[in-house]
């Protein structure tokens, strides 16, 4: 006998709803939820494959722990688990500080999860050491937002993909990372002729190939363009007035810095025809709706938060935001991204929106969470990067990683790996035993996967849906937030155990709770939001209580959330990629997707149809370099940065550019060579989101010529 459980897709932030088919013990098929207002009963190859990466088969079933680096990992009791991890959590804290700890989460936890984590860490620790693979992913979209509008998130919704007349993909192969949104798209097309699709990307992706114009941009130029086309329509005087006089600051400094990239200047630094440059500008100029879909070519950077805002510009001078079909829309990668900054899970933010810096801020937070304000970091803790490089320095001598795999996601990987091998304990929390960074772990703990947990996740549209459990998790793995909260009420034991419980949690439900009430009278509260409600249908914030529907678009009155309530616009210049190709590493390494697979194919790797699409790891070249070279189709090279080196074999791709060289990311080291892409990426980020530039590296490329 089956039944149907509805839920939410895990992999990416489209956050398609599911139904799943469970005949109690084990899950026997999936369908798209029709009634879910992401997808409308649509799954791509991922999603229609979900059942197929569930059961026990590569699971961690029970806690394991090992006494020193050399000794194998032997199971033991969760209570065991949870008392030597306090112990050892403990004792670095009294002996180090509270920074000398941090945890390591991922865009994959749901939101429940993350909100207890960060707690633990910045509640009871105190320490704001507490990051995520988020950080890798949308940091920098993040940094422009709260920049520009005075709070994260994005102003627009799905809907938009219907009503916008002109959609701008900046960075975004959204053909392969967001199908189904790519499917609505082409169906609006379809529907209403004179919609127009412009596509920036070096390479010729299939959602390039598909735009009605196609500017292949020189990596890391998004910023003279975007400064090109807006200085075309400030020579036009083709703005809007209104919002530039009335709603905005800081305009004149950008106009002034606009100044410097003419159309031909700029089209010369982005190496495309000064007309292809004007014709973009005229199109987002006469578009009655334009909406920018951005990804990680803007995001992952070494100037990240800079490219969006560019492109911000572009849509506040225009009036392009808070109307349908308009506004600058960072689609999330990870299917809880979104929830992860919304509870503050990030070492640079507090709960709901709340600033570490502001004192203000701190007190509300202390007072919500029942701890002493002075508890709080008033600082930023340190961001992936820096984490991994303190734990190679030695400063932070224990790390708890959940649901993430560092040791293939994470620039320069050798450098990681060392830091990993040097830390004092790694505590792992994953659901599968074989993931990279799993032989580093000296705690191993079982956590349960999709289909076995509750909670609720936030999609790239402000969309709060349910996450439900469909079968028992296999063996002894456990909730997330159950690891999280059992951790938490042991470390409390150990240096707070005078002070009132703070995780005094008996569900998923009861850390909602608890979270929904830090968002009241914030920009994303949700007092209007309960578990009850989810289960009517999904809901988008802010849906403060007494309201009945979520803000499908924000800033539609133009007040935003900055201090004197107008948006604000920011002159940026344009700056080099960090790791420019020279005549030793002459060419440019650009990572990104493949179709099926999904992130460090932890789970997608167990599915053998999505292997149609990309059967092994392939450098893809240029035909012409190619031929250069002397490289035919499956020849062995070796491709090298400063940091590390990878043997694989070489495809023609027509869509890369001359000089570049594309890996797809996912390849984990169970399919190239112990590592994948990140040997070779680099640690160079963002100054104002820390976002590694994991998108572009110089690298020089050998034949070998095997006998
Ligand atoms: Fe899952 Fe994303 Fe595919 Fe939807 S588009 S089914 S959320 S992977």
């Amino acid at each position: 006998m089956t039944h149907t459980v509805r839920s939410t897709c895990c992999y990416c932030g489209v956050g398609c709803g599911v139904l799943i088919h469970t005949d109690g013990e084990r899950i026997v098929g999936i369908d798209g939820d029709p009634a879910h207002p992401a997808n409308f009963g649509r799954l791509c190859t991922k999603g229609r494959t979900l059942p197929l990466t569930t059961g026990d088969a590569g699971r961690v079933l029970a806690p394991m722990l090992r006494d020193g680096r050399d000794d194998a990992r032997q199971p033991v009791s969760w209570q065991t688990a949870i008392a030597t991890a306090a112990d050892r959590f403990a004792a670095v804290i009294r002996e180090h500080g509270p920074d000398a700890v941090a945890f390591y989460l991922s865009g994959q936890l749901l939101t429940e999860d993350y909100y207890v984590f960060n707690k633990l860490a910045k509640g009871l620790i105190g320490t704001a050491n507490v990051d995520t693979n988020s950080r890798l992913c949308m940091s920098s979209a993040v940094s422009a937002y709260k920049l520009a509008f005075g709070a994260d998130g994005p102003p627009t919704c799905y809907d938009d993909l219907e009503a916008a007349d002109l959609v701008l993909f900046a960075g975004s192969n959204a053909a392969f990372a967001h199908p189904i949104l790519f499917r609505r798209l082409e169906e609006a097309r379809a529907a209403r002729p004179g919609v127009k699709w412009i596509a920036i990307d070096p390479r010729r992706t299939d959602t390039a190939a598909m735009a009605d114009l196609h500017l292949a941009i020189q990596p890391g130029t998004d910023v003279a363009l975007f400064n090109g086309m807006l200085h075309h329509l400030i020579w036009e005087g083709r703005l809007d007035f209104d919002l530039i006089g009335l709603h905005s600051e800081g305009f004149d400094a950008l106009k002034n810095e606009v100044r410097a990239y003419p159309p031909h200047r700029a089209a010369e630094i982005c190496g495309i025809d000064e007309a292809d440059l004007v014709t973009a500008a005229d199109w987002f100029g006469d578009a009655k709706a334009a909406l920018s879909l951005y990804c990680m070519g803007l995001n992952q950077s070494s100037h990240g938060t800079d490219k969006n805002l560019a492109l911000i510009n572009l849509h506040l001078a225009t009036g392009q935001i808070g109307k349908p079909g308009a506004g600058p829309f960072s689609l999330t990668g990870q299917p809880n991204a979104m929830g992860g900054r919304e509870v503050g899970g990030m070492a640079t933010m507090l709960a709901s929106h709340r600033d570490l810096a502001n004192a203000a801020h701190r007190d509300e937070l202390s007072a919500l969470w029942g701890v002493p304000a002075e508890r709080l970091p008033a600082r930023p803790g340190l961001t992936a990067v820096e984490l991994f490089d303190a734990l190679e320095a030695g400063t932070v001598k224990a790390v708890w990683i959940a649901c993430t795999n560092p040791a293939h996601s994470m620039p320069d990987l050798n450098k990681v790996r060392a830091a990993l091998t040097k830390a004092e304990f790694v505590v792992l929390q994953e659901a599968f035993a074989d993931t990279d960074t799993a032989p580093f772990a000296d705690l191993l703990l079982p956590a349960s996967s999709w289909g076995e947990k509750e909670g609720v996740v936030t999609n790239s549209e402000r969309r709060i849906s349910r996450v439900r459990a469909a079968v028992k998790a296999p063996g002894e793995a456990r909730a997330d937030w159950r690891i999280a909260r059992d951790f938490a009420q042991a470390l409390q034991a150990r240096l707070a155990p005078s002070e009132p419980a703070l995780f005094d949690f008996d569900s998923p439900e009861a850390v909602f709770v608890e979270y929904r009430a830090t968002t009241v009278g914030r920009d994303i509260d949700i007092g209007g939001v309960s578990y009850a409600l989810l289960e009517a249908a999904p809901q988008q914030w802010p849906l403060p209580a007494g309201e009945k529907l979520g803000r499908a678009r924000l800033y539609t009155d133009r007040v935003f959330n900055t201090e004197s309530g107008r948006a604000c616009f920011h002159a940026v210049p344009y700056l080099p990629v960090a790791e420019a190709p020279n005549a030793r590493y002459p060419f440019r390494l650009l990572s990104g997707r493949l179709r099926d697979q999904w992130h460090g194919m932890s789970r997608s790797g167990r599915v053998p149809q999505l292997f149609e699409h990309a059967a092994e790891a392939r450098l893809g070249m240029n035909p012409g370099d190619m031929a250069r070279r002397g490289l035919a189709d499956g020849d062995l090279v070796a491709v090298a940065s400063r940091r590390g080196a990878l043997v694989l074999p070489v495809e023609a791709a027509a869509g890369t550019p001359s000089g570049s060289l594309f890996l797809p990311m996912h390849w984990n080291g169970q399919f190239l060579q112990d590592a994948g892409v990140n040997l070779m990426t680099s640690p160079a980020r963002c100054d104002k989101s820390a976002q590694p530039e994991l998108k572009h590296a110089a690298v020089k490329l050998v034949k070998l010529d095997l006998p």
